[in-house]
């Protein structure tokens, strides 16, 4: 785990899910899910900028996703899908494979927020049942 955090580090949105969908890599059908993913500059843990943007589309029964990063296709299925919210999988051939790294929820930004908020809950309880002046 390192404690200098700082580079890029991609960052998910899940908008929707599509029913019935056939996947562009091994052609079965399952639901597609619909994400909206950046990547950002981090420094120490503080998001600087967005270097990248785009859509991903993840089929849940077989794990493939393909996605867009292109800005203009990005802009154009921005406006046309998710600001009508008529969400869509692009055809295959509007897609392409993208490899992006998902970080692990349990990293040491979220411990630190974690434990602290545990750590003022249990003082504010242990405040009002043990401390405060009756
Ligand atoms: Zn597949």
């Amino acid at each position: 785990m390192d404690v200098i955090h700082w580079g890029y580090y991609n960052r998910f949105k899940k908008l929707s899910t599509i029913q019935m969908s056939r996947c562009c890599v091994c052609e079965k059908y399952s639901e597609c899910i619909i994400e909206r993913w950046g990547s950002w500059f981090y420094l120490q843990f503080i998001p600087f900028w967005l270097a990248a943007k785009g859509y991903l589309f993840t089929w849940k029964d077989c794990g493939h996703s393909m996605g867009m990063d292109d800005r203009s296709a990005v802009m154009r299925y921005k406006e046309e899908h998710v600001d009508t919210e008529l969400f869509v999988v692009p055809p295959c051939n509007q897609l392409k494979p993208l490899e992006l790294e998902r970080p692990t929820p349990f990293n040491l930004k979220n411990i630190l927020i974690l434990s602290s908020m545990v750590l003022i809950i249990a003082f504010a309880i242990y405040w009002a049942l043990v401390l405060a002046p009756r």
